[in-house]
């Protein structure tokens, strides 16, 4: 069954329906529920958010709230997915990051049921095999980046559609429609028509729509992707706290790594259908583990050396005749002797002659070279036997011309394949 939305057809599947699930909680006493129990039974609220950082994302004592095992689809001759493993804990913010035509939205489609995969081993969602259960008698909703509204409803008539195809009354349907638009700060806009509405304000319609089934995960791809940059930062806070606040899983897809970093517990990095790498914000910001890796997180400095020497957990390479240690993150350690590459921040590079060299840092001697300024900051490239370095300079009292040095520290710097 299909309906015109916006001059497309969109299925009623899209529009996330589900059975009936009968729980009609209030969102917000959900909430506070979730708040009070210290953590210990939801991986939830800041608290958790912290522990799930500095510790491994998936607690074996819980059950996995998205189990997906060695997914693979095709369409045609592509290969949209080739052997996806994911899991997803309980109140896990989790964001699927790569670049365009990586795979991700195909990811979401099939976790949704949106799609069929080719091949899979499982799909769980709470515990339930769902890879025969059609999208809408799965537990989770998906909010699109087009925001696929009824043109044609009031605020209040698009939140409450998903809850009066389950059949709920018009009284809780319209008390559970007001708290969701609350929730995403529209309580006084419930009257209006979609067309007299903001893109900001659309996608929070988007959301509460979402959100008001309470499903057990929220699915959102490139959910503020249209929004400008001022108002897609202040969503991006929002989600924030909203995750915190709910207590909800959220998968989430995006392309910028900055809106990655900004929000999520775990970070899921695709590449050409495959998971090149998983980690907490910080593991992907810092500990890139391979070239692609390192690249898409935005190392400006990836130089080619030669491993000299290896002693857990630094790698020495030589470049040219100059040693430089970095924290060793590749996958396998070549050979002593064999290529392998260093990378390293603009912005943990340090230019000029007075340096500390006492400290556990590396240097180079070098010439200064372009400089770019961009406001904030100032970025300035030191030429360098190996090539041309980058350095980041926040501090406007900097001397920046007629330096003859650069260093960043060991632990500043990734030694990799
Ligand atoms: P992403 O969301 O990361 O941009 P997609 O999952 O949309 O990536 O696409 C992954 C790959 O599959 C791309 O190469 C894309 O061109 C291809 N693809 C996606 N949808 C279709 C489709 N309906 N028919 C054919 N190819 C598709
Ligand atoms: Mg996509």
């Amino acid at each position: 069954m299909g309906i015109l939305v916006k001059g497309c057809a969109v299925s009623l599947d899209t529009l996330n329906t589900k059975v009936p699930t009968g729980d009609s909680r209030p969102l917000a006493k959900d909430f506070e529920m979730r708040e009070n129990n210290n953590g210990v039974t939801s991986k939830t609220g800041r608290k958790d958010r912290q522990r799930s950082q500095a510790e491994s994302p998936l607690d074996e004592a819980i059950p996995p709230m998205l189990n997906i095992e060695n997914v693979q689809h095709n369409y045609g001759d592509v290969q949209a997915l080739r052997g996806v493993s994911l899991t997803a804990a309980k109140g896990e913010f989790l964001t699927i990051l790569g670049e365009s035509g990586s795979g991700k939205t195909t990811l979401l489609r099939i976790i949704s049921g949106l799609e069929q995969p080719t091949a899979v081993d499982r799909i769980e969602i709470d515990g339930v095999d769902v890879a025969q259960l059609p999208a809408a008698q799965r537990n989770c909703t998906t909010v699109f980046q087009n925001y696929a509204l009824f043109p044609h409803m009031s605020v209040r008539e698009n939140v409450e559609y998903g809850l009066s195809v389950r059949g709920i009354g018009s009284d809780e349907r319209e008390r559970r429609a007001l708290e969701a638009l609350d929730l995403v700060r529209l309580d006084g806009k419930s009257e209006r028509g979609i067309g007299q509405l903001s893109g900001g304000e659309r996608q929070r319609v988007a959301l509460a729509r979402a959100l008001v089934t309470q499903p057990a995960i929220l699915l959102l791809d490139e959910p503020l992707g249209a929004l400008d940059e001022k108002l897609r930062q202040q969503m991006q806070e929002e989600l924030v706290v909203l995750h915190r606040q709910l207590g909800m899983t959220f998968i989430y897809i995006t392309h910028s790594q900055e809106e990655a970093l900004t929000m999520s517990d775990r970070i899921v990095l695709m590449s050409q259908g495959q998971i090149v790498q998983a980690g907490t914000p910080e593991t992907l910001f810092d500990r890139p583990n391979s070239q692609f890796s390192a690249d898409f997180m935005g190392f400006e400095n990836i130089l080619t050396g030669t491993l000299q020497s290896f002693k857990e957990p630094y790698a020495e390479v030589s470049l040219g005749g100059k040693s430089v240690k970095g924290v060793w993150t590749g996958k396998t350690l070549p050979e002593i002797g064999q290529a392998i590459l260093v990378a390293f921040r603009s912005e943990r590079v340090k230019i000029g002659d007075s340096i500390d060299t006492s400290k556990a840092c590396n240097t180079l001697p070098c010439t200064a070279g372009d400089r770019l300024y961009r406001g904030k900051y100032v970025d300035q490239t030191a030429e360098t036997e190996f090539g041309p370095v980058r350095a980041r300079i926040w501090d406007r009292s900097q001397q920046l011309s007629d330096f003859k040095q650069i260093s960043w520290r060991f632990d500043d710097c990734v030694v990799l394949t």
